[in-house]
């Protein structure tokens, strides 16, 4: 019984998925993104998810960021707005506003105010959530956090993310099967990102085909999260946001590494690539 379901996602599989955009409808028609991160060193994280989530296509984003980011954030995406808590990391979540989706754990740093602050958060969030980066580290170090996550929750890990969040594996079959029952046990959407990209969810595996080695530097990742939450925002499901929002963030990675190369290719360059590659669907 060493049969996988697996499906391999190209742009075939991803078209049905796509929402067009119809003529008499408003910002508020896409959704609003809140992207909960950032701590002093680390606020660029913040920019670049709350910037995906906008170049996606979500109609408003929030950038929820400790004191120290609310002028970068500000001059680098003018189109968001910014909720500031404390000065220089997140000690507490809480807000006024009634965001469609969100994003969190991208820059935000695992001191203890924060991981409190993430845990209370977890007590009144009813949205199912994109976990990403330290939002993990801190679930993996608090496991019994793990169980406040709203089902359908989407985790985008990292290989050594992956592994604090799983443990240890034996080769890729024995790492498919401890992820396959850790996105059961917290009825999750597992994204392990790396080349050829594999979301798991509901027992099923899809296996990403779009992307390259180029996009092995630093804040890729981070696009990733502002895309699957702005996907998120503007209605699609978890698992649609999950696959999809992988395609296209890899797909924006091939298009723009032939401009510049897989060595100069910089998180910035997949952003700007976004809408190159939802044009390229067609
Ligand atoms: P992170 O490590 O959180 O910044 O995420 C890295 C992003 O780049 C993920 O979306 C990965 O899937 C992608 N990535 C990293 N290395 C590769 C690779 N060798 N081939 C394709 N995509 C990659
Ligand atoms: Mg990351």
């Amino acid at each position: 019984a060493t049969e996988v379901e697996y499906e391999i996602i190209g742009k075939n599989e991803v078209l049905p998925m796509y929402k067009p955009r119809e003529k008499y409808t408003h910002k508020g028609t896409y959704g609003h993104s809140l992207l909960i991160g950032g701590s002093y060193g680390k606020i660029g994280a913040s920019i670049l998810a709350t910037k995906a989530s906008l170049k996606i296509g979500s109609g408003l984003a929030t950038a929820y960021v400790p004191k120290c980011g609310y002028i970068p954030l500000q001059t680098a995406v003018p189109e968001a707005m910014v909720l500031t808590n404390s000065e220089e990391y997140i000690a507490d979540i809480s807000y006024k506003i009634e965001p469609n989706a969100i994003g969190v754990g991208v820059g935000l740093g695992t001191e203890k105010e924060t991981v409190d602050a993430f845990s209370k958060f977890l007590d009144s969030n009813k949205l199912p959530l994109v976990v990403d980066a330290d939002g993990l580290n801190i679930l993996s170090e608090n496991k019994k956090l793990l169980k406040k996550l709203p089902e359908n929750s989407i985790l985008t890990p990292h290989p050594k993310e992956l592994e604090r969040l799983i443990g240890v594996w034996k080769g890729d079959f024995d790492k498919l099967k401890k992820a396959k029952a850790f996105s059961k046990k917290y009825t999750c959407v597992l994204i392990i990102k790396g080349a050829n990209t594999i979301t798991l969810f509901n027992g099923k595996v899809y296996i990403n085909t779009t992307g390259n080695p180029g996009m092995a530097t630093a804040g890729t990742g981070d696009v990733l999260t502002g895309v699957i939450t702005g996907l998120m925002a503007q209605g699609y499901d978890s698992l649609s946001a999950a696959i999809f929002g992988v395609y296209l963030h890899g797909r924006a990675g091939d298009m723009v590494v032939e401009q510049v190369g897989y060595q100069s290719l910089m998180a910035s360059d997949i952003l700007e690539a976004l809408g190159d590659a939802y044009i390229d669907l067609f």
